[in-house]
């Protein structure tokens, strides 16, 4: 049975606990393993795949599930709206997503309110957009939902739904429920989230600008690496925003997993520049488990870094900041964006080639996307330089707003061929020969990174 058929998901991620309500939560998807269409990627690579590196699905949902009380049944299904059964014995349906998928989590919506089921909707864009949201839904969660999720679930059994719900405080981190009940009752991968927030206020990134989330706040270390021992992967992923916010935080967190002897792999999010200066830190993380750093880079022109206000990363530093991070034997998943206000003609070979010096392992090239809710998003629209609201092409493949510099086809071709360029045949042999000096698992982490991503975008031009 191919491992994204819906029934199987449906098995695996039940829950049982005694009946009261039954409650769907859905995870709206088109794309697989780094966003690969199902069809494009041949099930054996699939199943390989997921063997070797993480592919963790949306916490949210598995939080929900957590803080679900126990009288009621719960489960976890994803797919495109033609995958959903909505015969389902269901009484309250539950939708989070971020804005690419926001079309197909609404006709989702729509065809359950149609049977009369009632429909919650939270996440990242219901949380931008809540009275777009409420128009196919009940009730719209905004922002957080550790406070308001029991409550909303008794609102629904007594019929008494709220349109909108959001919390009056940031959650405790000790309110954050711990995963590890749940671990048993599911066998797709799940990520660990250490800590929450990122208070560095990037003009383009929807999480600092979701409400309280530019508040950072850190679980204790104990409950985390209680999770992590007890997750059922061997590899993992930290889905903080950003490992690096405190580094103190975050050495006593790896100094807990080397201490208690775990044996599995992981990777992370991390600024580059701190990476860079910071020797223990990496130590550390090598030692704890972590095979590479995903770090945005976002632009090789400090201009256009500032110009949305990115004060975390130092062009100049790139390339002895990555090198640093080889030394200790770990990868780099460098993320790259092309479109900010500061970017010319010349930024697509000057990034190519910024790549290529400083030999970034698993490169991935965006085009800057505009999400509702962020300070970017608000300032082009008042430009009138937004081009579409339709959200599904809000995927960071697609050009939606009016670039300063250059025209949204110079754009969107300059930054399909500078992906080529990086994913040429050569590029991806040379990067993958180059991670031998790592290790044997590394390499073939790499390998598999590049093969996915080089499939991910672009793939149809
Ligand atoms: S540093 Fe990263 S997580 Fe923090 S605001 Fe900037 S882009 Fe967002």
């Amino acid at each position: 049975m191919d491992f994204f058929n819906l029934e199987k998901l449906l098995k695996t991620t039940a829950i049982n606990k005694n009946r009261n309500m039954n409650i769907l939560l859905v995870n709206p998807l088109t794309h697989s393993l780094y966003g690969a269409e199902y069809e494009d990627v041949p099930t054996i690579s699939r199943k390989i795949a997921l063997k070797l590196i993480e592919f963790p699905r949306p916490i949210a949902l598995f939080l929900l599930v957590a803080l679900t009380p126990d009288e009621h049944n719960i489960r976890i299904v994803e797919g495109k709206p033609d995958d959903i059964d909505y015969d389902v014995d269901v009484d309250l349906v539950g939708i989070s997503f971020t804005t690419r998928y926001a079309p197909l989590a609404y006709q989702i919506a729509d065809r359950f309110m149609e049977r009369g089921v009632k429909v919650v909707l939270g996440g990242w864009h219901p949380s931008a957009l809540p009275e777009e949201a409420i128009q196919h839904a009940d009730s719209v969660v905004v922002g957080e939902a550790e406070y308001i999720w029991p409550k909303l679930l008794e609102d629904a059994k007594n019929n008494k739904l709220k349109r909108f719900y959001i919390q009056d405080k940031p959650v405790d981190v000790m309110d954050i429920p711990s995963l590890t009940s749940i671990f048993n009752d599911i066998d797709v991968p799940i990520g660990i989230q250490a800590t929450r927030g990122c208070p560095h206020g990037c003009e383009y990134c929807a999480i600092t600008h979701m409400i309280y989330r530019n508040i950072f706040r850190a679980r204790p270390v104990e409950i985390v690496v209680d999770e992590i021992e007890k997750l059922p992967q061997e590899t993992f992923i930290f889905f903080d925003n950003s490992l690096t916010i405190s580094p103190r935080y975050t050495k006593r967190l790896f100094k807990e997993i080397v201490d208690r002897g775990i044996n599995k792999k992981f990777t992370c999010f991390g600024n580059i520049n701190i990476l860079g200066r910071d020797e223990e830190l990496l130590f550390l993380s090598n030692e704890a488990g972590c095979v590479a750093w995903l770090v945005g880079f976002e632009s090789v022109s400090q201009e256009s870094l500032d110009s949305v206000k990115k004060k975390t990363n130092v062009v100049k530093n790139y390339k002895s900041a990555v090198a640093k991070i080889h030394d200790y034997n770990l990868f780099i998943v460098g993320n790259f964006v092309f479109g900010f206000d500061g970017d010319g003609l010349d930024i697509f070979q000057e990034t190519v080639d910024m790549i290529k010096t400083c030999e970034i392992d698993v490169p991935d090239i965006m085009i800057l996307t505009p999400l509702p809710g962020t300070p970017l998003f608000r300032r082009l629209d008042a430009e009138n330089r937004i081009l579409t609201y339709d959200w599904s092409k809000y995927n960071f493949e697609n050009v939606v707003f009016q670039p300063k510099n250059m025209t949204p086809e110079e754009l969107l071709i300059n930054s399909r061929l500078a992906f080529k360029e990086v994913y040429s045949t050569s590029n991806i042999i040379y990067r993958v020969a180059k991670a031998f000096r790592f290790s044997m698992y590394k390499t073939i982490d790499v390998a598999i990174r590049n093969f996915y991503l080089s499939k991910k975008r672009y793939q149809k031009t």
